[in-house]
């Protein structure tokens, strides 16, 4: 589970606990306060049970004591001995008649023949039993069963259905007189009592602090009881009474309060509640949108680096399916920042983002990893073909200017594709995309690179050379120049020269110009390099002020926003006229962002310095920049002086490109010419100058531009001879081109350097 749908669960986390805490808070409190009611309740039933206990008692403590003066007397005694029941009557009997001191009195056995009895407002006669046989017979067993000489015992028993207080006894002489247990054996047995009255629960009813006391012939259910006493085996009465319950009643008279507070907690828990789940949603909302925020590019609103790489690694372990990485840059996104200002730089990432979304399929993910760095997976089968179908629509859409606060600005890129292999780790298909990607930029046609073996084997190579030329840039005494003469049809004007660089290292030795310029464009050391070859071209043209020449200038290094102005100052220092310069730009160079190279080519001819389209020929050959820009110059590449002695078709196109070239420019030369058929070739299709082995091999300057030589160079029919002197040279030169091409790896493809072998 993730963190974030963890965390989509916290409200209900919260309402859950919370929901558990007010019922266990809620529960705890009832139950303590039911407890404590209980408690209180048994307390008070406990305590009315032992009050009326004690009531109950006293009561029976009354009867005791009469029975103790009424039974150990000894006239009575000796009356009942000698008969004389009248005497009884008179003083036993009226006691009870009269009811205030005991209310039942009824005497048997010794010398009585039958009971005899007396109640409260009876008969003086006595009557007979008055309690059942039961209960006398058992007063009986437990008077016998006390083993004193005067033993008594208290119970209650009925009679007419009421409640009477007892206490059995023998009817003895004085307590002052001594009797034996025999005697007492042999004695009536006595049994005085009285009713238990209104009057009496009355009292036991406020003294034991208790409501409705009533007599009862079982335990009243919801009433507190406790048996009366009987003297038989069974109890037959029960005192019943209400029991105060201080508990319950504090619970009745506080369930209100407990049912405000207790609603009043539970509001305040669930308001607390719902404050706690709102805020948490908040900060979970806050949360998701804070991750959201980490994911995405502020400026484009594209998913950034981090999210990338969240997807690839999503890509890797959730979908077997096959993806290809596209890494996309956007070419001089740097300048265009310089020229234009960071506000129109940002336009065109918007842009170009927008462009990116618009092209892409539905499913393909694309984010913007920082810069001018855009890097998209495209998923699915065929995803390789599927990406560069993609960037060709791409550039298609990219391919009309932007209008930017004004300014039309041209958007262009680079790209590199790597489709991921199965098992692969996904570190090792980026550094493919990234590989592809710089092939794509270093490429002048084909903009997007789209990684194979060889670019592996390739970049092994350009290591190495990077290396050797990072060391020869801090030893430029490792670079020369050499010069070619370019050779006028009318052998009037002035002489020019083509300066081509050479670089000769202590380890790799000779190295060919096609492959460390390339390299140095690739590695982003070619200006570094540039810049030492002009300067040691200035240094020799110094030397003379009769040549002038030709400097090739790659389109990375002419595209830098001070290149203009710094070799201005260069030749200000070597005191050289701008007007002796001409700088070469590849025919390939115009393929992208015209607008921008056509500017650039405009402010190098605005300061009298000459431009030159070199190679025409060879790429894409476009009119339309022909006509658009002036150049001063036009080279028809030589390969196509080649191909026009294959077939007259090629001669004709030949000498079209050529009329073509005159028609838009006024200085056409043709290079490449090695045989006196080729140049009657070219002179034929008239152009305006010449440049070949034919015409004189590259060459130290002093060697091939002193002055001295000046008059053989502009001297026609003199270079067209095959001296013994130029067969060394050429020898010497092919040698080098040998040599240099020795290290050229053949997994690379420079044709013309082989080709010129
Ligand atoms: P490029 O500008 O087209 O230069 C002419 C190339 O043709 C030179 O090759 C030259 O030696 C060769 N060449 C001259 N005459 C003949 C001929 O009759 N037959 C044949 N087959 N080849 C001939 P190089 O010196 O090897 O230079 C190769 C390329 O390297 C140049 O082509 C140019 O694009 C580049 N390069 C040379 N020096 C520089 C430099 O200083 N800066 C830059 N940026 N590029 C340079
Ligand atoms: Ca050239
Ligand atoms: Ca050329």
């Amino acid at each position: 589970m993730t963190s974030q749908s963890r965390s989509h669960h916290l409200p209900r986390q919260i309402l859950f606990f919370m929901l558990i805490g007010v019922i266990i808070f809620a529960g705890s409190g009832l139950y303590t306060f039911q407890q404590i009611a209980s408690r209180l309740d048994a307390g008070a039933a406990s305590n009315s049970q032992a009050r009326v206990t004690e009531g109950l008692a006293s009561l029976q403590t009354h009867v005791r004591l009469f029975s103790k003066d009424y039974n150990n007397w000894t006239d009575v005694y000796a009356a009942a001995w000698r008969g004389d029941i009248a005497f009884i009557a008179n003083n036993y009997g009226i006691t009870a008649n009269q009811g205030e001191i005991f209310e039942l009195a009824l005497m048997f056995g010794g010398p009585f023949k039958r009971p005899i009895s007396w109640i409260e407002n009876g008969s003086r006669s006595p009557g007979g039993l008055i309690f059942s046989a039961e209960t006398v017979a058992s007063a009986v067993l437990a008077l016998e069963a006390q083993d004193q000489t005067r033993p008594s015992v208290d119970f209650f028993a009925v009679e007419g259905g009421r409640a009477v207080i007892v206490t059995a006894s023998y009817l003895l002489p004085d307590p002052d007189q001594v009797v034996t247990r025999e005697t007492v054996r042999a004695s009536a047995v006595t049994m005085i009592g009285r009713h238990l009255s209104g009057r009496d629960l009355a009292i036991i009813e406020q003294d034991a602090g208790i409501s409705d006391l009533q007599i009862t012939t079982s335990p009243k259910p919801g009433y507190l009881s406790i048996p009366l006493p009987d003297v038989t085996s069974s109890n037959s009465l029960y005192l019943s009474w209400k029991a105060a319950q201080p508990g319950s009643a504090l619970v009745g008279q506080l369930a209100p309060v407990i049912a405000i507070v207790s609603t009043a907690f539970v509001a305040l828990a669930a308001l607390a509640t719902w404050l706690v789940c709102k805020n948490a949603r908040q900060l979970i909302l806050r949360e998701v949108e804070a991750r959201e925020l980490a994911r995405t590019d502020a400026l484009t609103g594209l998913p950034n680096r981090l999210s990338f790489n969240e997807a690839v690694q999503h890509e890797l372990t959730n979908i077997a399916s096959e993806f290809a990485l596209v890494m996309i840059d956007i070419d001089r996104l740097k300048q265009t920042n310089d020229v234009f200002g960071h506000a129109v730089g940002d336009c065109i990432l918007r842009n170009f983002s927008e462009n990116l979304q618009l092209c892409a399929d539905p499913g393909t993910f694309i984010a913007r990893l920082g810069g001018d760095e855009f890097c998209a997976i495209v998923r699915g089968s065929g995803a390789a073909e599927r990406a560069q179908a993609f960037l060709a629509v791409l550039e298609v859409r990219c391919s009309k200017p932007v209008k930017v606060q004004g300014e039309n600005v041209h958007l262009s890129f680079s790209a590199g594709i790597a489709t991921h292999a199965l098992g692969e780790h996904v570190e090792e298909t980026l550094r493919k995309a990234d590989l592809a990607l710089l092939r794509g930029k270093s490429a002048l046609e084909e903009r997007v690179g789209v990684y194979d073996i060889n670019m592996d084997l390739a970049d092994k190579s350009t290591l190495l050379l990077e290396q050797a030329l990072r060391g020869a840039l801090r030893n430029p005494d490792e670079f020369r120049v050499v010069y070619q003469s370019i050779m006028p049809a009318n052998g009037e004007e002035v002489l020019r020269v083509e300066a081509l660089a050479r670089w000769t290292n202590p380890i790799l030795g000779s190295v060919g110009p096609d492959q460390f310029i390339r390299v140095a464009e690739q590695t982003g050391l070619i200006s570094e390099l540039g810049w030492i070859i002009i300067d040691k071209v200035l240094t020799d043209l110094a030397t003379t002020q009769e040549v002038c020449a030709s400097i090739n200038v790659s389109p990375l290094q002419l595209m830098k926003p001070d290149f203009v102005s710094d070799l201005l100052l260069r030749l200000e220092q070597a005191g050289i006229a701008t007007a002796r310069i001409q700088i070469e730009l590849t025919e390939n160079v115009m393929i992208r962002n015209q607008q921008a190279i056509l500017d650039r080519i405009r402010e190098i001819r605005s300061v009298g310095i000459k431009v030159a389209l070199d190679d025409f020929g060879t790429g894409f050959s476009a009119i339309s920049y022909l006509t658009a820009t002036d150049f001063d110059s036009i080279k028809i590449d030589g390969s196509l002086l080649r191909s026009a002695s294959e077939s007259q078709s090629r001669k004709d196109f030949f000498n079209s490109v050529v009329s073509l070239s005159r028609a838009v420019c006024g200085n056409v030369v043709v290079e490449g010419i090695e045989t006196s058929e080729q140049a009657q070739m070219a002179e034929s299709s008239g152009a305006d100058a010449f440049q070949g082995y034919l015409y004189g091999l590259p060459a130290a300057f002093n060697i091939t531009c002193g002055p001295q030589l000046l008059p053989n160079m502009i001297n026609k029919a003199a270079t067209k001879e095959v001296t013994e002197g130029f067969n060394e040279r050429l020898q010497r030169e092919t040698r080098f081109q040998e040599t240099a091409t020795v290290f050229n790896l053949h997994s690379l493809s420079y044709p013309r350097a082989t080709s010129s072998c």
